[in-house]
């Protein structure tokens, strides 16, 4: 029986086509700025997003980080997210490594954050302070898609100070598919945006950050010193060009098939289940604390890997089919009716 993994969309396996892809990239020493393949990734991610450049990281986490150095200075401060990707789940990298510190601020429930709240928290130039410098969003938040309109006020709230806005687009294109809205209108407001393709997108390695050309050539400068410049890494970007050029649509599957899974997960007795009228690819799921660790037991002797915690996360992706769904529900069935 395939096993099936709703842990977190990073777990997709590369495609055969994506493979072959990879296979057959042209490549050079991007160091040098000579791969082909890297130059073709960062002029398509650039124009698919709008922005004037692009640069291919290791990862997200990499990608958020050099957004974070590029606007920020040793003593400078972020405001983002308590729970935001950037803050609560990089390993404080933008403190260990940037001396920057973090003013984190709840998330509101549709994964926005309160833009008077922001105004308040920005902090008077007075030397007893950090300087605020930058306010980071993500979209989604949560798998939640931020409500149109919103990022367009955060960027007049941010003018208002003269901050930065970052975007963690890790799943952007989710978003924008699941607005029915092209992807650069989401984007519009940033001064950056990363973005990743090793998600839904289903790469198996690597993220981009879009911005300015003069935003994107002090990142690659950070990237350098962070480790982070790859030689030959076409083989790696071919994946994520096929990902960009052929896996961006059927993402409204993922969300189809998280809806398919609340639907059935909904009747079954004893499952609190969440799921918003803005979310894409994440249900999340409650059930009495006491059932989690055997409910993981079951699942794993039935070749479906879910996570734990008393909030159980289930993610939807290009290796979850709606067969996959339907053999996930009839377990939930089994596992409460037993
Ligand atoms: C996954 C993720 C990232 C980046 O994670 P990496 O594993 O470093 O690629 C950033 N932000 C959000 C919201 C994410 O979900």
């Amino acid at each position: 029986m395939r096993q099936i993994d709703l842990r977190s969309d990073t777990v997709t396996r590369p495609t055969a086509a994506m493979r072959q892809a990879m296979a057959e990239a042209p490549v050079g020493d991007d160091v040098y700025g000579e791969d082909p393949t890297v130059n073709r990734l960062e002029e398509l991610a650039a124009r698919m997003i709008g922005t004037e450049a692009a640069l291919f990281a290791s990862s997200g986490t990499q990608a958020n980080l050099l957004a974070l150095l590029t606007h920020c200075q040793r003593g400078d401060e972020y405001i983002v997210g308590q729970v935001a990707h950037t803050y609560k789940y990089e390993g404080g990298g933008a403190a260990v490594l940037g001396s920057i510190q973090p003013q984190p601020l709840d998330f509101a429930p549709d994964g926005t954050l309160d833009l008077e709240r922001v105004a308040a928290t920005v902090k008077p130039d007075d030397f007893h302070f950090a300087k605020t410098r930058l306010l980071c969003l993500e979209n989604t938040q949560n798998g939640l898609a931020l409500p149109l309109g919103y990022v367009e006020q955060a960027r007049e709230c941010v003018d208002r100070f003269g901050l930065k806005l970052h975007l963690d687009g890790a799943r952007i294109f989710n978003a924008a598919v699941k607005c029915g809205v092209d992807v650069q209108q989401l984007c519009r407001p940033f001064d950056t945006v990363s973005v990743c393709l090793s998600k839904g997108l289903g790469a198996p390695v690597g993220s981009v950050l879009c911005g300015r050309r003069v935003d994107i050539d002090q990142a690659r400068r950070w990237r350098k010193m962070l480790g982070g410049g790859m030689r030959q890494a076409g083989i790696l970007a071919a994946a994520g060009i096929h990902a960009l050029q052929h896996h961006r649509e059927r993402l409204a599957e993922d969300h189809e098939r998280a809806r398919m899974l609340a639907d059935g997960l909904q009747a079954v007795a004893r499952c609190s289940v969440e799921y918003e009228t803005m979310q894409t690819n994440m249900v999340f799921l409650t059930v009495p604390p006491e059932m989690v660790v055997p409910l993981r037991a079951f699942m794993a002797e039935h070749q479906v890997l879910i996570s734990g915690g008393p909030r159980i996360r289930l993610v939807t992706h290009l290796d979850i089919d709606a067969a996959a769904v339907e053999r996930v529900v009839t377990l939930f069935q089994q596992f409460f009716a037993g």
